[in-house]
C-alpha cells in the first residue's frame, strides 16, 4: 500500500536519502534499523509529508504524497505517526486528546468515537486515566495514549519512530507489547527502533539503512543470524 521510488532528500548540501526505494504491503510489519544519523527519521517524516523531497516519489494506495499535494491533510489522516516524544496536548484530558482528530479533522459521530476511544484505552490498560491530564501519566502511559490517539483515526499505516527511546527501561515493555499486539492483528506498520530483540520478534522484514541508502533487506532471521553485508554485520556487533 506504500510505495517509495528512488526517494532523494537533502538538507542544503547534505544528502540524507540517496535514492531509497521500498514497498510495504497491507498488513506487513517492516522494521528499519541503522546507525544514528543514517536518515531513518527523515524517511518517516518524508512519508508523512512533513519534509519536502528533492527527487523520487512516495505514494500511499496510489495517491502521491508530497507537501505540494492539495489533499495532503486527507492523506496524512491515513498515516498514523508516533514519535519519541509523545506530543499530547497538555491542557486536554487523555480522552479529549484522543477525540480531537476524529471529531475535528474527520467530523465523525461523537458517541461512536468516544466508544471506540474508550475501548482502545481499555485494551492498553488506561481506561481509568481517561479524565486525567498528560502530566499525571508516566512516560509509558503517555506513549500508549499516543498510539491509541493515532489508531483512533483509522490509519492505513502506522509509523513509529523510536517510541521507546525516551522511556525508563521498566516502561519499554508495556509499549512494545501494545505494538506486538497490533502487529498480530494485522496492522500495517513501519517501525524505527534500536531494540533489536523487539525488531526480530515483530518484523516481517528488516531494512538496514546506512548513510541514506538501503544496504540490506532481509527477513529477521537472516538479518540477525547471517547478515549479507559487512556493514550490517558491523552494525549488529555493537548490540552484542
Ligand atoms: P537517529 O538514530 O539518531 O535518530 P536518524 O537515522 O533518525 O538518526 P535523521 O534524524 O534522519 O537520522 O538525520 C539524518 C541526517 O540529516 C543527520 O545528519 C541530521 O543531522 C540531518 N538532519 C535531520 N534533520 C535535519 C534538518 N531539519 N536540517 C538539517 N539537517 C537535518
Ligand atoms: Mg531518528
Amino acid at each position: 500500500i506504500l510505495e517509495i521510488r528512488n526517494l532523494k532528500k537533502s538538507f542544503d548540501t547534505l544528502e540524507v536519502l540517496k535514492g531509497v526505494s521500498l514497498d510495504i504491503k497491507q498488513g506487513e510489519v517492516v522494521v528499519i534499523v541503522g546507525p544514528s544519523g543514517c536518515g531513518k527519521s527523515t524517511l518517516l517524516r518524508c512519508i508523512n509529508g512533513l519534509e519536502g523531497i528533492q527527487g523520487g516519489e512516495i505514494s500511499l494506495r496510489g495517491e502521491i504524497i508530497s507537501n505540494q499535494t492539495k489533499n495532503m491533510h486527507l492523506i496524512r489522516q491515513k498515516i498514523g505517526m508516533v514519535f519519541q516524544s509523545y506530543d499530547l496536548f497538555p491542557h486536554l484530558t487523555i480522552l479529549n486528546n484522543i477525540l480531537l482528530g476524529p471529531l475535528k479533522a474527520q467530523d465523525r459521530d461523537k458517541k461512536e468515537v468516544i466508544k471506540e476511544a474508550e475501548d482502545l484505552l481499555k485494551r492498553v490498560g488506561l481506561f481509568e486515566k481517561r479524565d486525567a491530564y498528560p502530566r499525571q501519566l508516566s512516560g509509558g502511559q503517555k506513549q500508549r495514549v499516543a498510539i491509541v490517539r493515532a489508531l483512533c483515526m483509522h490509519p492505513e499505516i502506522m509509523l513509529f519512530d523510536e517510541v521507546t527511546a525516551a522511556l525508563d527501561p521498566e516502561m519499554v515493555r508495556e509499549v512494545l507489547d501494545v505494538m506486538l499486539e497490533l502487529a498480530k492483528e494485522g496492522s500495517t506498520m513501519f517501525i524505527v527502533t534500536h531494540e533489536m530483540q523487539f525488531a526480530r520478534a515483530i518484523a516481517d522484514r528488516i531494512i538496514f539503512l546506512d548513510k541514506g541508502e538501503i544496504v540490506e533487506e532481509s527477513d529477521p532471521e537472516t538479518f540477525f543470524t547471517n547478515p549479507k553485508t559487512e556493514r550490517a554485520r558491523k552494525f549488529l556487533n555493537v548490540f552484542e
